[in-house]
């Protein structure tokens, strides 16, 4: 038999990215290699990276700076380390790659990495080996399941893909180009991987999707379902406490998603709702497809349905022409909304996107300054949010031991961390916590009601417990 071979996954950007490194986890592991965190012992070592903004991109070449100094090293021992760059940079920039990075062997795209193994054989065979195609067969039909044990492993909060890629080509963006067009999974198939992952301990499950709620897959019925009649049948299977999905769009938030928060216990109450900006004329400018207060009347249809539901969002400062005055709508919606939580982020212009092609700039004084405004704002609404929840009982989700000795740490509703001195045997129950204190972002407690002797676990099939 031959010794396993070790696979060293970085990850960069959105939690489409993590779920991605996971599924190739799982698919080079039939090839016999095993995780290891150390890319200095590694026999293949994937970046998977993300394009979304210059940064972004940028990290990765000089990652690969300190991978060609250690696979130099490797070969001096007489290993051979292979190194592949997949996700969002390899799509866009394809050959280019290995242009400016030729110690880099595999380039491969979001949609194909099912042909990991066979573009391997290609590049050991003396080649590189490049696809960034958009593979007529869905990828899903040809991803192999994770083994039992790599799921435990992964902890009871797991990820699905339930839709790809995105149709609203806003002028930043380069989801559309990276991603492609928008494909959702059928019901059956994400029905049948989330009854594996609650049959192995699974207790929260976290839809994504570029667009997650353009969601429009096909029903046992063989019509398209929408996201929240697919939230409805996945609350049905036993074991799974929690539901999240991400990340959203406003002008795809329909019926069906309102209705599920209104009846369905284990939605939990905190969306990700990104808006951009608060002025209609970038709105427009970024085509968006919605205005700022289309965007507040789909707030308040979440809340008409669920008081305790709070939001996160995301902003962009700085798009080309933003004007004081535009930038100062921004901060008027963020003070108007109230957020838990939200990310901003300096404009950055995205080759091949229509935005890039704008004349007009903000400087880079402007957008400091803008972004440290809209930062100090979001910071003090989440740390009132966190700071409201100190006196209260609320139910938490215990995930892992932390780092003191005895600690135990969980979730909230909102994706609070929450601490309590609890023996690990808690972890994978939703349980009562008072919240006494709060250090920087995570909350301090103790449990209010004594805990089953063993971890919970509910025989498939039966009906949901709402957290
Ligand atoms: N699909 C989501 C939506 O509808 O907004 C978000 C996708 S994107 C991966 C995450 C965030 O990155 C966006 O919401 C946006 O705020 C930010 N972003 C995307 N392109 C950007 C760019 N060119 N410059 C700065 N931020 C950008
Ligand atoms: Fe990008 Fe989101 Fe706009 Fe799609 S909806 S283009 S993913 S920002």
């Amino acid at each position: 038999m031959k010794p396993p071979r070790k696979l060293h996954i970085k990850s960069y950007g959105c939690q489409m990215n993590v779920y991605d490194a996971q599924r190739m986890v799982d698919t080079l592991a039939g090839d016999g290699f095993v995780e290891t965190s150390s890319a200095d012992d590694a026999d293949l070592v994937i970046l998977n990276t993300c394009h979304i903004r210059e940064k972004a991109s940028e990290k990765v070449y000089s990652e690969l700076g300190r991978l060609r100094v250690a696979k130099d090293a490797a070969a001096k021992d007489g290993r051979d380390m292979r190194i592949a760059v997949a996700g969002c940079v390899a799509q866009a920039e394809g050959d280019e790659i290995i242009r400016r990075a030729p110690v880099v062997d595999v380039v491969v795209g979001p949609q194909s990495y099912h042909h990991l193994p066979l573009l391997l054989e290609r590049a050991a065979q003396g080649g590189k080996a490049i696809e960034t195609e958009f593979p007529a067969e869905d990828k899903f039909g040809f991803l192999p399941q994770p083994k039992s044990d790599a799921i435990r492993a992964r902890g009871i909060s797991a990820f699905v893909t339930v839709q790809e890629g995105c149709d609203k080509f806003c002028t930043f963006c380069v989801v559309p180009y990276t991603r492609g067009a928008e494909v959702s999974r059928p019901v059956e198939k994400i029905v049948d991987d989330v009854k594996r992952l609650a049959d192995n301990g699974v207790r929260e499950l976290t839809l994504i999707g570029q667009n997650v709620n353009a969601y429009h897959g096909e029903g046992p019925d063989g019509r398209a379902w929408p996201l929240g009649k697919l939230l409805h049948r996945l609350a049905e299977i036993g074991g799974i406490a929690r539901l999240r999905y991400s990340t959203s769009h406003p002008s795809d938030v329909d019926d069906s998603l309102i209705e599920a928060h209104r009846d369905l216990p284990a939605l939990m109450p905190f969306v990700h709702l990104p808006v951009q900006s608060g002025s209609d004329r970038i709105l427009a400018a970024m085509n968006r497809k919605h205005t700022a207060s289309d965007y507040r009347k789909v707030i308040e249809r979440f809340r008409r349905v669920r008081q305790d539901i709070a939001f996160s969002s995301d902003f962009i400062v700085g798009f080309p022409g933003e004007t004081e005055q535009e930038f100062s709508a921004t901060l008027a919606l963020v003070t108007q909304i109230g957020y838990a939580a939200a990310y901003s982020f300096k404009y950055s212009p995205r080759p091949g996107t229509p935005a890039a092609e704008m004349r007009e700039t903000v400087s880079a004084a402007d957008m400091d300054e803008r972004l440290v405004r809209l930062q100090e704002l979001i910071d003090s609404q989440q740390s009132a949010f966190n700071k409201a929840a100190i006196g209260t009982t609320v139910d938490v989700l215990f995930e892992r031991t932390a780092r003191n000795p005895g600690q135990i740490v969980g979730r909230t509703a909102y994706l609070q961390p929450a601490h309590v001195m609890a023996s690990p045997d808690i972890i994978g129950q939703v349980l009562p916590v008072r919240l006494d204190s709060l250090e920087r972002y995570s909350l301090l407690g103790a449990l209010a009601t004594v805990p089953t002797a063993r971890p919970q676990r509910i025989a498939p099939s039966q009906p949901t417990i709402g957290a």
